[in-house]
């Protein structure tokens, strides 16, 4: 991509309500716009990096076998009556079409379990898992940290069906070393903790997995040799590591990126979910639901990764691989590096290319607010020295 075209621009006049690190980093980058509080719209940067995030989340539940699938995010009142959540759920956007009750999806167990139930009859249909990536939506009080709390954001959400408990809590250990591995391709696997937390209504513990920021709105006890942690809501409850007995946890600010729960019987028992077994007796499916926020993942990468120059992005999630700066003012040099962006792009490696006429300074400074981790830069100086100039500013 040649940096002269691209619609969007650095940009110094972001606004100051939105005082988060993520929020204000990836305006100022041309990453992301505020359109109002809570929710934004994804510009061509910030879109490839949400997408390269999503691709990791999808390619990663594709290898646990689930199988991808899309809701609708306009969803009827009468399920969520059945569940009792209609009333239960005070983020939830409602609205009225004619005298019909709506709402817009903030979360999908509602849809999803009768919308498996009449494939799943006999023992031979389980287990099952299916995924959505999709946008939720949930009216947030006050949503102040840019992509970490959204009005309007992405998530991923599986769910999973089976014939009994065993079952269950096996595949939720699978799913759960999956999302270790998740965190580890976005460059967050050193920092991001698999966490006891509260269970809510239907188990004692769910887990989830909380990546250490300053500016995080939770606080975890850290256990760092078995690499847990312990939410802070249940420190009282459960005060030493749950694998190891110490009481030497350290505290943290941290960010949710994941939550994971047993849901067990609630909502297969509200939309009479059940399976016939080998001797044709009645059983109920006890379920599980993974959630992971794509683009509070992507805020939290920003929260966690920049320095006072700008973003630094993980290989994996760049939304190029090079930035490749020229300096060249005469038009044959400009030609010449035109080349070496064509050929960079033909060994495989997706490029930006400021080409823009610009002060050095300038382009330095939006280079590394920008944070695409490997940066060519040529110049008359590089080319008297016969070669280029390449920086790697973060590991890949
Ligand atoms: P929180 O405790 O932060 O309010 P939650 O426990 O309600 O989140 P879940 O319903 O478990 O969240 O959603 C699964 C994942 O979706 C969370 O772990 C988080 O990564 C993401 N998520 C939840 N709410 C938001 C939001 N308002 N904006 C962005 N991401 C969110
Ligand atoms: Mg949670």
């Amino acid at each position: 991509m040649r940096q002269s075209q691209l619609v969007t621009k650095t940009r110094k006049d972001v606004s100051q309500q939105e005082h988060s690190i993520n929020a204000q980093l990836l305006e100022r980058a041309g990453y992301i716009a505020k359109l109002m509080a809570g929710v934004f719209s994804y510009l061509p940067l910030g879109y490839r990096v949400l997408a390269k995030i999503e691709n990791i989340v999808r390619c990663s539940m594709d290898e646990l076998g689930a199988q991808e699938i899309l809701m609708p995010s306009l969803q009827p009142k009468e399920p969520w009556v059945i569940t009792g959540r209609w009333d239960e759920v005070d983020v939830m956007y409602k609205l009225k079409a004619g005298d019909r009750d709506l709402c817009l999806g903030p979360t999908h167990e509602e849809v999803v379990t009768p919308l498996i139930a009449p494939y799943i009859t006999s023992y031979k249909d389980l287990p099952r898992a299916v995924y959505q990536i999709q946008t939720k939506f949930r009216n947030e009080a006050r949503p102040k940290s840019g992509l970490l709390r959204g009005r309007e954001f992405r998530m991923k959400d599986l769910y999973s069906f089976h014939a009994n408990e065993e079952d269950l809590n096996t595949y939720y250990d699978t799913v759960k070393d999956m999302y270790i591995r998740i965190f580890e391709r976005c460059g967050l696997g050193d920092i991001t903790y698999f966490t006891y937390a509260a269970g809510g209504t239907f188990s004692k513990y769910s887990h989830e997995f909380q990546t250490i920021a300053p500016d995080g709105e939770d606080t975890i006890f850290v256990c760092s040799p078995c690499r847990v942690a312990i939410n802070h809501e249940i420190i009282e409850e459960l005060s030493a590591c749950p694998e190891c007995g110490s009481k030497e946890l350290t505290q943290q600010k941290s960010i949710e990126v994941g939550n994971i729960f047993k849901l067990m019987y609630k909502f297969s028992k509200a939309f009479n979910l059940t399976y016939r077994d080998s001797k044709d007796a009645e059983q109920n499916i006890p379920m599980g639901c993974y959630g992971l926020g794509t683009t509070r993942l992507m805020g939290a990468i920003v929260e966690a990764l920049h320095d006072e120059h700008g973003i630094m992005w993980p290989a994996s999630v760049a939304p190029y691989d090079i930035h490749l700066l020229s300096f060249f003012r005469s038009p044959d040099m400009q030609q010449k590096a035109h080349e070496l962006y064509l050929d960079i792009q033909k060994k495989g490696y997706e490029v930006l290319y400021d080409d823009r006429e610009v002060r050095t300074g300038q382009k330095f400074a939006d280079a590394d607010l920008s944070g695409i981790p490997i940066r060519i830069v040529i110049s008359v100086k590089t080319v008297e020295l016969s070669n280029v100039e390449c920086t790697l500013l973060s590991s890949p």
